[in-house]
């Protein structure tokens, strides 16, 4: 019994170990950029899974993190991350969702436990689409925005923030559920993802200790507000998505994204900032691994 449970011991050292190096590896020497945002297990994108990590690899896009909006589709972006070892997973139920089960505390806990899943959301407030309601109707947005706040707190991974129309209200929760300090003790930190909100909105979010994700949308043309936020905001609290298969970045506007294209976010970010690509790459890509720990969690 006593050699069966050592070499069980040592087979789980082994692979882990196994791992990290693979980790260690891939960012080191492949890695130059991570989407930290898509959404890979939409029907535009899931059948084409090859397709897109060919293209992945040809422009050195060295993982993704995919991100969860409901409880039912879970297990979906779960699978990816486990059936790839540079795919990550998010547990967490979009403000827009309004058809399927409502997330408990413990339904976010559960999940966000689970391998591989490094954060929790995505979530938040959405007051663009009301529908004939008052903002004042979207209390339950609110409520599960809070339960989202509290599972990543609890379990201590951070909180992918969606917030459209809606900043202040995303900012004063927040604050009220202890958000305020980023690097302190009980904060979970997080990201407001694909952010196209004010300048002083880029500000709040930085003075709580979250970082600020730009998608393909700092690419149009009609963007020139969100690239002069963009050269604000400090490439060390910045990160780059695609949020695909949505959002495709010029040249591509229009088609379906995927995570190959967050290269052009990039771009964009290095020309907005006069900076080379390449420290661009290496500052998202720290910023990632500092903030979702993806060595840690596997
Ligand atoms: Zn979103
Ligand atoms: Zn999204």
């Amino acid at each position: 019994m006593e050699m069966t449970h050592n070499d069980g011991t040592q087979q789980a050292q082994a692979i882990s170990i196994n791992h990290y190096l693979q980790s260690a590896h891939i960012f080191c020497h492949f890695t130059m950029f991570i989407d930290s945002h898509c959404h890979l297990n939409f029907p535009e994108l899931r059948p084409n899974m090859d397709a897109i990590r060919q293209a992945m690899q040809q422009t050195k896009v060295g993982g993704a993190l995919v991100i969860s909006i409901s409880l039912e589709e879970f297990d979906e972006v779960h699978q990816l991350a486990m059936d790839y070892s540079n795919f990550w997973a998010s547990a967490g139920v979009h403000p827009d969702t309004e058809t399927g089960q409502e997330p408990t505390l413990d339904d976010l806990l559960q999940r966000g436990s689970r391998p591989k899943v490094l954060a929790i959301g995505e979530t938040g407030l959405d007051y663009y689409r009301l529908n004939g309601r008052s903002v004042a109707d979207m209390h339950w947005q609110r409520e599960r925005f809070r339960t989202h706040i509290r599972a990543a707190r609890q379990l201590g991974k951070p909180l992918i923030i969606h917030t459209r129309s809606a900043a202040d209200d995303t900012l004063a929760i927040l604050r009220e559920e202890g958000e305020t300090e980023g690097q302190g003790a009980d904060c979970c930190g997080g990201v407001f993802h694909c952010f196209t909100e004010t300048l002083d909105v880029a500000r709040a979010a930085l003075d709580i200790g979250y970082y600020i994700s730009f998608s393909g949308i700092i690419t149009f043309r009609n963007a020139q507000d969100l690239r002069d936020i963009a050269a604000y905001v400090p490439l060390e609290r910045m990160l780059i998505e695609t949020d695909s298969p949505y959002l495709a970045p010029v040249p591509y506007r229009g088609k379906t994204n995927t995570p190959a294209y967050v290269v052009h976010v990039a771009e964009q970010i290095a020309a907005v900032k006069n900076l080379p690509l390449t420290e661009v790459a290496q500052a998202t890509t720290h910023n990632f691994r500092q903030l979702f720990r993806p060595e840690i969690i596997n």
